[in-house]
């Protein structure tokens, strides 16, 4: 903003400005047929359960396969789908897609994977959300108590009312809720208690340098013990070397996800992580 209004400096900004929003409108309209096109993929991050350490569930994160020709990671193109309201649709078939490639690797395992889906604070103020989860659920056959959905604390700054009703219309259903990038928002306490929560996930950016700085550790560790105290499960999210996981362990947290854990990979090569790992034993 700042370096707007220096002299001389203008016009260079605008033009900036200007290919950015004529690109975002180029990507919006290629968003708009990318379902059709079945450029919409979903990719799975495992998650790492340190003490029992087996993977226990996944994360499903989408791709966007532009012109199925280049992967578009989400936080160039999640904003132009909730501006848009495109969102809705293709947070739908993401659920749908989720729920039914784990369905099936499920049938192959011994102990099912649970699943975890982000929605965005623009589904929430879709009426059908919770409709749709249902019948997505039930056309999938997949149990509604291995699905956990993500939100941000940012979906608290929403209509609260009406957010409280769809997590505890969730909840009923044996859903579980997690609060994604915790930490990082603007939270308070008091709603924390009163949402129906299962799970706090530590953000990233108090992992990142746990082993260096006292104070990220600090916070990491309070945390925990405020997950502990509201009987919470907890994630460690982008953990990235085994320094951490030492760390995380010897603070009690009880699962981890990262690149040290795994990438985010598509079905097939989640299959083939999870079956060497828990193959069903075949009796018969
Ligand atoms: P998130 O839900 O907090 O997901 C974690 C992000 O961190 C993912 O980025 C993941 O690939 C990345 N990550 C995981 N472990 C590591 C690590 O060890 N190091 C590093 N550097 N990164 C790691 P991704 O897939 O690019 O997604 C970014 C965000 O976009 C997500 O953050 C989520 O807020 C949003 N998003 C992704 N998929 C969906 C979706 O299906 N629906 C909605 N509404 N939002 C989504
Ligand atoms: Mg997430
Ligand atoms: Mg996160
Ligand atoms: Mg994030």
């Amino acid at each position: 903003m700042a370096k707007k209004a220096r002299k001389g400096s203008y016009s260079f900004y605008r033009e900036e400005d200007d290919r950015a929003l004529k690109l975002r409108h180029k990507n919006e309209t290629m968003l708009r047929s990318a379902l059709e096109n079945e450029e919409i993929l979903v990719y799975y991050q495992p998650k790492f359960h340190i003490h029992e350490s087996r993977i226990t569930g996944v994360e499903a994160l989408v791709r966007w396969n532009r012109n199925k020709s280049e992967i578009v990671y989400p936080d160039e193109f999640i904003s132009i789908l909730e501006e848009s309201g495109l969102i809705i649709s293709v947070g739908e078939f993401i659920l749908r897609k989720a729920c039914s490639d784990i369905a099936e690797l499920n049938a192959s395992l011994e102990r099912p994977l649970k699943l975890a889906v982000n929605l965005s604070a623009v589904q929430f103020t879709d009426p059908g959300l919770v409709g749709k989860i249902r019948t997505i659920l039930e056309e999938t056959s997949f149990p509604s108590e291995l699905l956990e959905v993500e939100i941000t604390e940012s979906i608290a700054m929403n209509d609260i009312a009406s957010t409280m009703k769809i997590l505890n219309e969730l909840t009923a259903m044996k859903i579980s809720i997690a609060v994604d990038d915790f930490g990082t928002g603007y939270s308070s306490l008091s709603y924390l208690q009163k949402f129906p929560l299962s799970t706090l996930k530590i953000d990233k950016s108090f992992i990142d340098q746990m082993q260096n700085k006292e104070e990220d550790q600090g916070i990491v560790r309070t945390i925990i013990s405020l997950a502990d105290i509201m009987n919470l499960n907890v994630v460690a999210e982008g953990v990235e070397t085994g320094d951490q996981i030492e760390i995380l362990k010897n603070n009690r947290c009880a699962e981890a996800q990262g690149y040290f854990i795994s990438r985010p990979t598509d079905i097939g090569s989640l299959r083939l992580i999870m079956v060497s790992k828990d193959p069903k034993q075949s009796d018969n």
